[in-house]
């Protein structure tokens, strides 16, 4: 094997922790610390890493994966399994981080290491399509760089590979030195230091000290002095160093950039010469991610030459899966990014988190810069599709088809892309999910363009990464034990359905909610097996609602006794809600029903109570607090004389996204979280804490002249005193667009330039004032984003964030991300 490998017993000698042995000799090859993400069991050693929750509560979860190696702090853990090797040391967290220091050092290659406020990620990506041609490159996957995203980066070192890249990022004092210690850089690079006063650092000095603590053992320091300005050159580290800059003396000065047809046409000043690039991109943070690759470079010994004919090669750096509609009733998950197998395994977890198509197919291209012959590789893919359920796999390239034996799947092999395409007619498609990966020079983007659905040109990108975040950020606040329902109601908040109805499944919500019945059909028809609860439950679906397990909502004496009647004479314990009214006075029993209602729950056993809730009118606002307490009590006490009633145990609720934020008191056993998981939080001071899920996206379709004196739009309602320049848009009140935004109530972001709309707001598209921009047609444009916010959008039209998300109409495409 080429991966590095430790015996157990060597691993537990470099922790210099003890070890109960109770398996065969392991060697170990994989370090995991995500029970759901196990590539390879056997060779596998699981972190209980503790977070927010303990992570010895997922060794069970582990073990059933196959884990049979597994580092812990709790003693209890040491006996758990009679066929398990288990190390415990105080610290798992640096236990990962000393065993991948200490593999670092095992290997004695150059490693350049990246930090800075913004584009590590990016730099770091470049540095290796820069570099890739003259070395076998290890690198960071995606933006592994925290405490835990370095070790994980640095244990992939083995023999083969001749240069690393890693990026570190942290966000507070003393956090640096460790990082320090596993990457051991020689070569360092930072890329900048944003304005912002970061939480964790107390000044500017301070963060940037911190950064530089990366770098002080380096051979080699890349940099420019006008982001290290007011530290003395012996703060500064580094043997040797280079810098860079557009502002003021340096090895590389810049003295001139001119953007021609989207790409950054530059020259500058280089050992008293003047020497040129060109960087294929146009935009600012691109400008400066290419000047650093570029010192890079010429620090790194290339010539100006090399540099030049490296640089002007650069693609497009994208982290994020994209999960879009496919061709026949398709899902198709879109990562060319890069082919390597540990952001195989990250595509392979979205593929498998998302269950809505009974199949799940793979294209897959050769990889390269394994460091690992073809016969181990494959054997180690087709090992992880199987393991992954992936049903079909699709290879192109010589080396995956000269292994076409290892796979077991269904599975097809072609030469080339090129053939794929030729023979595209005759590959069937049906109702399946389908991960396009493939190494870069496949282009892949050709495959993509045949099987996924053509986008009109306004698309809600949801980012499931925010949204499992947002979950996280409530879960945080929760007691232990108290559950978590998730409300997916109105497509997720017109977020989506079953796309984000799995990943709260994967993230193990307890329970879903949706208002009828229809959408709890769908949702089991995509693969949703845990309890989803239907608060609407029409009497005409009552049969719907038992073939699909869905539990209903009771909130009268008559929707009560019809269900009960419908449910078969052999039916026991059927699982049901009641809603309870404490001041909403919308739906749900109050106190002169209880008596009544209980004696119906008893009077046979084919209902069983799991959960009694109610919902708090105004949980978001101060001014209604009193009333939210005088809610509590009510609740508490009906809950109580039903528990009295009945000679079992349920559930209880009552708490709703702000109620989490603004009342702990109110958590009882289970809470259900709705718009907070969407990015907002009306009892939260500028949703604080929270990110942002959703962004609305269309573009510029033709764009006008108008003189002072014309109009534009229907009834003549837009008018430019000026006259000046009319940009089309396609969105409009259909696609849930509101009038109301007409006549320049509501603004879009163009080029980062907020915009009012002209005249009124037609059925598919708009007019936004673009006088004085640089824009053309086919222009981005933002309708919401983080910064111009739905809420702010809410303020435009006098409505509240809920709306708008929930108007975007189904006719928009949801486009989803996972990172
Ligand atoms: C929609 C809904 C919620 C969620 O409310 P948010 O304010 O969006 O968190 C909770 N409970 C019930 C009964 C709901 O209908």
């Amino acid at each position: 094997m080429t991966d590095s490998n430790y015996s157990i017993e060597n691993i537990a000698g470099i922790l210099q922790a003890k070890l109960f042995v109770q398996n065969q000799p392991a060697l170990i090859s994989k370090l995991v610390i995500d029970s759901r993400s196990v590539i390879d069991p056997e060779e596998s050693l699981f972190f209980a890493l503790s977070g927010k929750r303990d992570g010895h509560y997922y060794i069970d979860h582990a073990y059933s994966n196959g884990i049979r190696n597994f580092v812990v702090s709790d003693e209890n853990y040491t006996r758990t399994y009679s066929d398990a090797n288990v190390i415990l040391i105080d610290d798992v967290l640096s236990a990962l981080q000393i065993l991948s220091g200490y593999n670092r050092k095992y290997y004695h290659l150059p490693v350049l290491a990246i930090t800075g406020s913004n584009g590590k990620t990016i730099v770091k990506e470049w540095l290796y399509q820069l570099l890739a041609a003259d070395y076998n490159i290890v690198r960071s996957p995606k933006s592994f760089n925290s405490q835990i995203g370095v070790p994980l980066s640095v244990w992939q070192i083995n023999e083969m590979h001749t240069l690393g890249i890693f990026e570190a990022g942290i966000s507070r004092e003393g956090e640096m030195d460790a990082l320090a210690e596993i990457i051991a850089p020689t070569i360092g690079i930072l890329t900048n230091i944003g304005e912002a006063h970061a939480e964790g650092f107390s000044s500017h000095t301070e963060k940037l000290l911190e950064k530089l603590k990366l770098f002080k053992e380096t051979e080699l320091f890349i940099y420019s002095p006008e982001y290290t300005a007011g530290l003395d050159e012996n703060e500064l580290p580094g043997k040797t160093r280079f810098s860079w800059s557009t502002k003021q003396k340096a090895d590389l000065q810049v003295l001139f950039v001119e953007p021609i047809d989207g790409r950054n046409y530059i020259r500058a000043l280089y050992k008293g010469e003047e020497i040129e690039c060109l960087i294929p991109f146009s935009d600012n943070a691109s400008l400066e991610n290419g000047i650093i690759c570029w010192a890079t470079l010429l620090a790194m010994g290339y010539t100006a030459a090399q540099a030049d004919a490296n640089l002007e090669k650069l693609t497009l750096v994208s982290m994020r899966l994209e999960l879009k509609n496919g061709i026949n009733q398709c899902s198709v998950i879109d990562d060319s990014y890069s082919a390597d197998i540990s952001s195989l395994a990250i595509a392979l977890d979205f593929l498998n988190l998302q269950n809505q198509h009974p199949k799940r197919t793979l294209i897959l291209s050769d990889l390269y810069e394994t460091g690992k012959p073809d016969e181990v590789l494959y054997a180690e893919i087709a090992a992880l599709l199987k393991q992954k359920n992936v049903n079909r796999i699709i290879g192109i390239g010589t080396h995956i088809s000269a292994c076409s034996e290892a796979f077991e799947i269904e599975s097809v092999f072609y030469e080339n892309t090129q053939s794929f395409i030729d023979n595209f007619p005759s590959v069937h498609f049906s109702n399946e999910t389908i991960l396009v990966k493939g190494a870069r020079r496949f282009e892949f983007g050709r495959i993509s363009k045949l099987i996924v659905q053509k986008i009109h040109d306004t698309v809600l990108e949801i980012d499931l990464n925010a949204l499992a975040g947002n979950l996280q950020f409530y879960r945080n606040k929760l007691r232990p034990g108290v559950k978590v329902m998730a409300m997916v109601k109105a497509f997720s908040y017109g977020s989506g359905s079953f796309e984000i109805a799995n990943l709260l499944q994967y993230h193990k919500v307890d329970y879903l909610a949706v208002a009828y019945t229809d959408e709890g059909i769908s949702l089991r028809k995509s693969g949703i097996s845990i309890p989803i609860m239907v608060m609407s439950p029409e009497p005409s679906a009552f049969d719907a609602i038992i073939k699909h397990n869905l539990e209903p909502e009771i909130y009268n004496l008559d929707i009560l006794r019809s269900f009960t009647t419908f449910l078969g004479e052999n039916e026991r314990n059927y699982p049901v809600h009641l809603k309870i009214d404490t001041g909403m006075h919308r739906l749900g029993f109050e106190e002169p029903d209880l008596k009544d209602l209980l004696l119906l729950l008893n009077e046979s056993d084919k209902v069983k109570v799991v959960s009694v809730f109610s919902h708090l009118v105004g949980s978001e606002d101060e001014v209604h607090d009193e009333f939210t307490t005088h809610q509590l009590s009510r609740f508490t006490a009906i809950a109580d004389e039903i528990s009295r009633g009945l000679d079992y145990t349920f559930i209880r609720h009552i708490s709703n996204t702000s109620g989490i934020s603004r009342h702990p008191e109110a958590q009882f056993d289970m809470v259900r979280i709705g718009i907070g998981l969407y990015g907002f939080d009306g009892g939260l001071k500028n949703n604080r804490g929270l990110q942002t899920v959703a962004v609305l996206k269309t573009t510029i379709t033709q764009l006008k002249h108008v003189k002072p004196n014309e109009t534009v739009g229907y009834s003549r309602k837009g008018m430019l005193s000026e006259g000046g320049t009319i940009a089309t848009v396609k969105i409009g009140y259909a696609d849930g667009y509101n009038r109301k935004f007409g006549n320049g109530n509501g603004k879009m972001l163009i080029k980062g330039k907020l915009v009012p709309t002209v005249g009124v707001i037609c059925m598919d598209m708009c007019m936004i004032d673009v006088t004085g921009l640089d824009v053309k047609t086919g222009d981005e444009v933002i309708v919401f984003n983080g910064e111009l916010t739905i809420a702010e959008l809410a303020r435009q039209i006098e409505t509240i964030p809920y709306e708008i998300l929930t108007n975007i109409s189904q006719r928009v495409k949801r486009v989803y991300f996972y990172e």
